[in-house]
């Protein structure tokens, strides 16, 4: 009865990178889960706030943060689509999250190319979930950007 599988969140993540799309944001989309639950849903919002640190996980660590009532996501699990960032992965580390689990590798500005230390020591990670999917939306996005 394993409703709530990996695959089952990323796509949720997938939607929430979809709004982005729509927006005209880069399409990364996030969810963080507790006990099966979203408890919270974010996509990059740099263009709307005007703001570089606006990324999908940093709205979705503060969006949790609140929900909880508590600083740390020790309980948690972040979906994202891309692979963070080092400045993700810093406020990632600092939430102590249980388990990070990312579709599209990021071989530019993610954070497994420059150092897996950020994270807390116990946090597990995961990579290559609907990895097709969550690279498709990001190329499709540049490709059209270029137009
Ligand atoms: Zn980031």
């Amino acid at each position: 009865m394993e409703l709530f599988t990996d695959e089952y969140f990323m796509n949720e993540a997938l939607k929430e990178a979809q709004k982005g799309y729509d927006a005209d944001e880069v399409p990364v989309g996030a969810v963080i889960v507790c006990d099966n639950k979203i408890i919270a849903r974010a996509h990059n919002l740099t263009e709307r706030l005007n703001d570089v640190t606006a990324h999908a996980e940093m709205q979705a660590i503060t969006s949790a943060a609140n929900y909880i009532g508590g600083k740390y996501l020790n309980e948690c699990v972040l979906y994202v689509t891309v692979e963070p960032c080092p400045m993700c992965a810093g406020a990632l580390g600092w939430s102590q999250i249980s388990k990070v689990v990312y579709g599209a590798k990021d071989e530019k500005k993610g954070f497994s190319k420059i150092d897996y230390q950020m994270l807390h020591p116990k946090t597990r990670v995961f990579d290559g979930v609907m990895q097709s999917e969550c690279s498709a939306i990001m190329k499709q996005f540049f490709k059209e950007k270029r137009k």
